[in-house]
């Protein structure tokens, strides 16, 4: 399979959460992942897209980069934003963990990336900004009969 790269600038307004995450899934597409796999990529994207959008910007409106490379059949993508930064990654990744609580989070972003990607890190600098990197295999779909 032919490695492939990708690298998407835009600003962190909520309606570019959707394109951001289709834009992905129509990369990922060449390498006929199943749908399940495509959704689950979808799902992590969306997830880390709004924590730009809500928690790095807030009110503020600023860039983000979402980097994908497909290398064989495995993904790399990279979500990064130049907001605010996370006191403790530690305990951000906990489940149910948030610093909006009364704002409809549930705290369970990050435990969703975790969950849906075979690899999830984050790294973050308070003040300078977070970078999200997860992997996924993009397994050859199987046709089922
Ligand atoms: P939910 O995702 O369920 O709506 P949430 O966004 O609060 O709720 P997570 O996505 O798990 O939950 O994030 C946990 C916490 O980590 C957030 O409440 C926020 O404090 C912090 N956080 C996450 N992403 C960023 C980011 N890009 N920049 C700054 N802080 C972040
Ligand atoms: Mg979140």
């Amino acid at each position: 399979m032919t490695n492939n790269y990708l690298k998407l600038q835009f600003y962190s307004l909520p309606q570019n959460q959707a394109f951001a995450r289709d834009a992905v899934a129509a990369f990922c597409v060449q390498s006929n992942p199943s749908l399940s796999t495509l959704s689950d990529i979808k799902t992590a994207v969306s997830e880390a897209v709004t924590n730009c959008t809500v928690h790095a910007y807030g009110p503020d409106v600023g860039i983000i980069t979402i980097e994908c490379d497909i290398c064989g059949d495995v993904l790399h993508i990279s979500v990064t934003d130049a907001g605010r930064g996370i006191d403790d990654v530690e305990r951000a990744v906990k489940p149910f963990y948030t610093t909006l609580p009364g704002d409809e989070r549930s705290g369970m972003g990050f435990t969703i990336m975790q969950t849906f990607m075979d690899d999830f890190s984050v790294s973050s600098k308070k003040g300078e900004g977070t970078v999200v990197s997860m992997t996924k295999q993009l397994a050859a779909e199987v046709e089922n009969v």
